[in-house]
């Protein structure tokens, strides 16, 4: 494509938020040292959205266990190669209180779909609410509507499910046992009893298209998500897709970039997965539309065995390390920690 097309598509999007499925396949199968423009005009909406804020969001993996399959995912269920832990409620309770002492505010519980009595999350939720102010989200993957009713009762504030692909026949392959229509539901039905919604994808699962890609862009658009998260797929060698090819920094930053232009009020995190093939891949996110990062403050005893993929980063960090660590990201792009919850940024 020409540097005239990209120039035209771009400024559409930035003035009218709206795309094509084919126009936005086009860019996506531009070659990344074209698209400059579209990065910085990400950029510049986000800075206008979000100023020079960055959100830092805490994640306490508190569980590997998982009855799942996923085919790229090193916590499936058939996978016997790693030593499973499950936190109990003091402890994650206790990691919340210092999180929020390290000065977040946001934690995420995330876990793989473990069986973790509902009753006891909700208890955790409440329990957290009352000890610090931090903003609630979960990423426990799914579970069943009255569970997701509980927990939102309970105080929980925002839900993160990624939808990973937005191929009803790919989702079914990497995802045995699982339902495309079940997880789209789970999204919209969490967001009409109030949570803040996030869902996004894991770029270069084999056989994912531009086209695809597109669509999943699309459908975020279409749930009006209130953050969108896009991280490169990287093979694990424990799971079926062990010889398949990483994504690429490149799809990652033109999916960022997207994002921040077709739904330009909501939350992009610069993901963990992009940090963790590229040295430099957060702070390129940071520069491509994304205005969050999301530090791990698990106990660093539990940190290698919830390696969803490989080689991630921070396995031997502590969490206040992380925090400062982060900090010195964020202030050597010129940008600062926000001080605020982060909160969805729409108004519906
Ligand atoms: N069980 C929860 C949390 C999943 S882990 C759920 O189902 O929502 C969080 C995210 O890690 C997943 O949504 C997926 O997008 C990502 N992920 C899993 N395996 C990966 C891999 N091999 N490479 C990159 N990202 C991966």
């Amino acid at each position: 494509m020409n540097q005239f097309k990209i120039k035209q598509l771009v400024d559409q999007a930035f003035a009218e938020e709206k795309l094509t499925k084919s126009e936005i396949t086009s860019l996506l199968a531009a070659d990344l040292k074209d698209l400059a423009y579209l990065l910085d005009k990400a950029d510049q909406k986000r800075a206008e959205i979000c100023a020079e804020e960055v959100h830092l969001r805490a994640i306490i993996e508190f569980s590997s266990y998982c009855k799942q399959n996923c085919h790229y995912c090193g916590l499936r269920k058939d996978n016997d190669q790693i030593d499973r832990y499950q936190l109990k409620k003091e402890e994650i309770i206790k990691t919340a209180v210092m999180a929020a002492e390290l000065g977040y505010k946001t934690v995420v519980l995330q876990s793989g779909e473990d069986e973790y009595p509902a009753a006891e999350i909700a208890e955790i939720i409440r329990e957290i609410k009352n000890k610090t102010k931090m903003a609630i989200t979960l990423s426990l993957g799914e579970r069943d509507f009255a569970a997701y009713k509980l927990w939102r009762e309970a105080g929980a504030d925002r839900y993160l499910l990624k939808h990973e692909i937005a191929d009803p026949l790919l989702y079914q392959k990497y995802h045995p046992q699982m339902s495309y229509e079940n997880r789209i539901e789970s999204l919209k039905y969490l967001k009409t009893i109030g949570y803040q919604i996030g869902s996004g994808v894991i770029i270069g699962l084999p056989g994912q298209t531009p086209e695809i890609l597109a669509e999943d862009l699309l459908l975020c658009q279409n749930l009006e998500l209130d953050m969108i998260g896009s991280g490169p797929f990287i093979p694990h060698q424990q799971t079926p897709l062990k010889n398949s090819k990483q994504g690429t920094v490149a799809m990652t930053l033109k999916f960022t970039a997207l994002s921040r232009l077709l739904l330009p009020l909501a939350h992009i995190p610069a993901t963990t997965a992009l940090g963790t093939i590229d040295v430099e891949g957060r702070q390129k996110a940071l520069q491509a539309g994304a205005n969050v990062v999301m530090p791990n403050v698990t106990d660093s005893k539990y940190r290698e065995q919830y390696q969803i993929y490989p080689d991630k980063i921070c396995i031997n960090e502590e969490a206040g390390d992380c925090r400062q660590c982060i900090g010195g990201i964020i202030a050597s792009l010129g940008r600062e920690v926000s001080q605020d919850k982060g909160h969805s940024l729409r108004k519906d």
